[in-house]
């Protein structure tokens, strides 16, 4: 019997937390104003050990909180309630048939399961995934303010923290203004890494000509200019410009990046456990990349600190993903975080956090203070029933 034999689940908790944030984002498929809500997972085992995941869905890209906190509270317990941790793979197995989408619920599960097991084996989340082939990652901050002054102003912020990369966000407003951003970024922060990621908001007919005039801005890659479904559309844009082009709707299971290599949309690939449904699926989608030639980026949703600190173990744990991450939103967005000591950011990285698990667990009081609702279950209770 090893050490995860002996560690029974006895108790979930899940949370619905809304988030306040500093500002409105618009981006090329929908807005984000005034709060994010996410879902939080406690996993309690027999010998009092805590895990926790975050479920961090965006209502128009990976589906809803509703979605999420109903499989937390209701299709994946049953799975999970009476089982041990070295039954981790064999849960999320079963997971993934247990309720259909339902991706950020899945990504909470997986990584509360991992970290319970850093934390009864007194390992880090990236050494059960590997060990770590890096122990900090390139941060970019994404740029998606309706208000550009203010934009303006938080690059600023970034440049005093030595954070150089951003990502604009473009594709929501009209053409003009996306080259109005790009003209005054590279005007006024030479120096500075710029991405482009248009959401989607583009349509296949006249893609081509305003991606031409992004790509004069020589940016480092320009993002999923189209809706995910017109693959086409993507692999004739990546043949028409000479900066890479990336995929990030266009995939989020390996079946969808087997079928991007195969049909050429891409050079490289946003990696995201929230698409995937967890942390190791993600390391799968990396490695097919990798095997293809393409690079990988560590994308985020709208998160809070539990799920960047799984996404940076898991970036830590992948060798491919080589194109830094976005987990700005817990220092840059967020009015404040949950977490019981901040995400680690220092001069522009994002650090892998030492100790077990995933490093950091959630303030519980700031978890019941912006929890709008939370559930409890035990099984004992269910055992007896
Ligand atoms: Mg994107």
């Amino acid at each position: 019997m090893s050490r995860l034999d002996d560690e029974r689940i006895i108790g979930l908790r899940v949370w619905h937390l809304q988030l306040p944030v500093v500002s409105a984002r618009d981006h090329g498929i929908g807005r984000v104003d005034q709060v994010i809500d996410i879902g939080l997972l406690e996993c309690e085992t027999s010998g009092g050990i805590r895990g926790y995941g975050e479920a961090s869905p965006w209502v128009v890209f990976t589906g809803s909180v509703e979605a999420s906190l109903a499989a937390m509270t209701r299709y994946l317990p049953p799975l999970v309630l009476g089982r041990s941790l070295s039954d981790r793979q064999a849960i999320c197995k079963d997971a993934e048939h247990a309720v259909a989408h339902a991706t950020e619920a899945k990504a909470a599960l997986e990584t509360a399961l991992l970290d319970a097991s850093g934390k009864a084996l007194g390992v880090s989340v990236a050494e059960m995934l590997g060990g770590a082939v890096r122990h900090r990652i390139p941060l970019s901050c994404s740029l998606a303010n309706p208000d550009f002054d203010a934009d303006l102003a938080l690059v600023e912020r970034l440049q005093a923290d030595q954070v150089n990369i951003v990502k604009l966000k473009t594709g929501f407003a009209d053409h003009r203004f996306d080259m109005m951003r790009l003209e005054s970024l590279r005007k006024h922060f030479p120096d500075l890494q710029i991405r482009v990621d248009y959401n989607q908001g583009l349509s296949p007919y006249g893609a081509e000509t305003k991606l031409r005039d992004v790509a004069g801005f020589l940016p480092d890659f320009i993002e999923q200019p189209v809706p995910a479904r017109h693959f086409d559309a993507m692999r004739r844009l990546r043949e028409s410009i000479t900066v890479p082009l990336l995929a990030d709707e266009s995939v989020f299971s390996l079946a969808d990046m087997h079928r991007a290599v195969a049909e050429d949309i891409c050079d490289g690939v946003s990696i995201k456990i929230m698409k995937s449904g967890g942390l190791s699926y993600a390391q799968h989608i990396a490695a097919l990349a990798e095997a293809k030639g393409l690079a990988a980026y560590g994308g985020d949703m709208f998160e809070a600190g539990v799920a960047h600190l799984a996404g940076t173990h898991m970036i830590a744990a992948t060798p491919n993903i080589t194109l830094g991450c976005e987990f700005y939103q817990a220092k840059y967005y967020l009015k404040e975080d949950i977490l019981a000591s901040p995400y680690p950011i220092v001069d522009g990285y994002a650090m892998l956090p030492e100790g077990a698990g995933l490093g950091i667990d959630p303030d519980l009081d700031k978890v019941n203070h912006y929890a709008k609702q939370s559930w409890n279950q035990s099984w004992q209770t269910e055992h007896k029933s």
